[in-house]
């Protein structure tokens, strides 16, 4: 079979949604470029659970399908929205045939450092990581288990958060707490890493002169982190053990002294779930504000809180942006990507004015261009170049995808 007949699916799934895309395999041989995949649909199974629908959209945004049904019995409501996208799929495909499924997973825990084929063993291995990640893990297995179950003929190869960052130093990677954590899997493993990732594959491209150097990368969304990479390899990120650490983010807190959850339970008799909750949900932007957690209303509110929020945001990143400069040993790139880096000019003006002692020197005009792409806004003297470079956390675990099924591929 040709490669413009082959189809990837690629799917994101969280507790009451399945966000896809699919991708046509343009022209594959055993080096799998970007080229090779043209994106054909996408669009989101949302209510599963409770008001199940499926909406795609072509690559200009027009809907194609937007289908409601009623809930099934509990347990079987992510089969059936597979099950049903999957067969919209197949008949909306022309004369190519979708030969695997791409799915990012947040945690490879301490032994996936690649992308990896979905076996039995592999999904044992991944049922152990639930504990890991007990909010996002067992949603992206709910929907390996279901393609499994409903189409056992597609190949399936798990992309993770973590597995970019399954490299970095020894004392990135540890707590000073008692060793016998550290073998139990308590490790500072770092996420976002499939957008990092697909920073790392663009970089030798979009800025070659970055290739090979010291450069933060800053994916700022409603999760926000923030990576430093030596050569396009991870060295240090500001997430750790879980995604609730490093910068304040739409509704979690990122770093907090732990000391504090100690207060709350010991003094204030909150319980573990009430915890949770506040860390998870109550935090960050919206904790601080009171307002919200998006970004957009923050900035166009006339209240004091979310100018604070904001302020909080910005100091964050200038302390970590200083903190993995020093990790690195020097900054020769600074990436703005995710929703608010790759649309905020506001929050990139600020963050670069705090640097400006790093040697940074933003292009003001470059900065408030409204491109959707990517583009240097730093000044041709700046000591460190700046850019927004546009994730695709989707297209990198397609490649990934690609690569798996394809024997040899590179
Ligand atoms: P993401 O999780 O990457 O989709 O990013 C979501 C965040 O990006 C939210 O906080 C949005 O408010 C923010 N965002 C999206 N567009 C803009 C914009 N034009 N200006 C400021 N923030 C934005």
């Amino acid at each position: 079979m040709s490669g413009e007949n082959r189809a990837m699916l690629v799917l994101n799934a969280g507790s009451s949604s399945i966000k896809f895309e699919l991708y046509t395999v343009v022209d594959e041989d055993r080096i799998i470029t970007d080229e090779d995949l043209e994106q054909r649909f996408e669009g989101q199974v949302e209510g599963i659970g409770t008001a199940p629908r499926l909406i795609a959209r072509d690559p200009d945004g027009h809907i194609l399908i937007d289908e409601r049904w009623a809930p099934g019995p509990p347990g079987t409501n992510h089969q059936v929205a597979l099950k049903r996208l999957t067969t919209w799929i197949d008949d909306n495909l022309g004369d190519a045939q979708l030969i695997g499924v791409g799915h990012r997973v947040v945690h490879g825990g301490p032994v996936y450092s690649t992308p990896v084929v979905i076996t039995p063993e592999v999904l044992e291995v991944l049922r152990t990581y639930i504990s890991l990640a007990p909010l996002h893990q067992p949603h992206s297995l709910a929907a390996i288990e279901a393609i499994l179950y409903t189409r056992p003929d597609l190949l399936q190869v798990a992309c993770f958060d973590t597995a970019f960052h399954r490299n970095h130093p020894i004392v990135a990677d540890q707590y000073a707490i008692p060793r016998e954590y550290y073998e139990q899997g308590v490790r500072r493993y770092g996420f976002h890493g499939l957008s990092y990732a697909y920073i790392a594959h663009v970089l030798p491209i979009v800025a070659p002169d970055l290739s090979e150097g010291r450069v933060v990368v800053a994916h700022l969304g409603s999760g926000a982190s923030m990576c430093a990479m030596k050569a396009r390899q991870s060295i240090d990120s500001t997430m750790g053990f879980s995604a609730l650490d490093g910068l304040p983010m739409g509704t979690r807190s990122g770093n907090i002294d732990p000391g504090v959850l100690l207060y709350w339970i010991q003094e204030l008799g909150m319980d573990v779930k009430q915890v949770e909750t506040l860390l998870y949900r109550q935090s960050g932007l919206l904790g601080l504000s009171g307002v919200s957690n998006d970004m957009r209303l923050l900035e166009h509110s006339d209240d004091p809180n979310a100018a604070e929020a904001i302020d909080y945001f910005i100091y964050r990143i200038n302390r970590e942006l200083g903190a993995l400069a020093a990790a690195l040993g020097g900054l020769d790139g600074l990436i703005f990507t995710a929703g608010i880096g790759e649309n905020s000019a506001m929050v990139r003006e600020r963050v670069c004015t705090l640097a400006t002692w790093m040697g940074i020197e933003l292009d003001e005009v470059a900065n408030l261009h409204r491109a959707k792409s990517n583009r240097c806004i730093s000044t041709d003297g700046s000591a460190v170049q700046v850019w927004i470079i546009p994730t695709d956390e989707e297209k990198m675990i397609a490649l990934d995808t690609l690569r798996a099924v394809i024997p040899g591929a590179q």
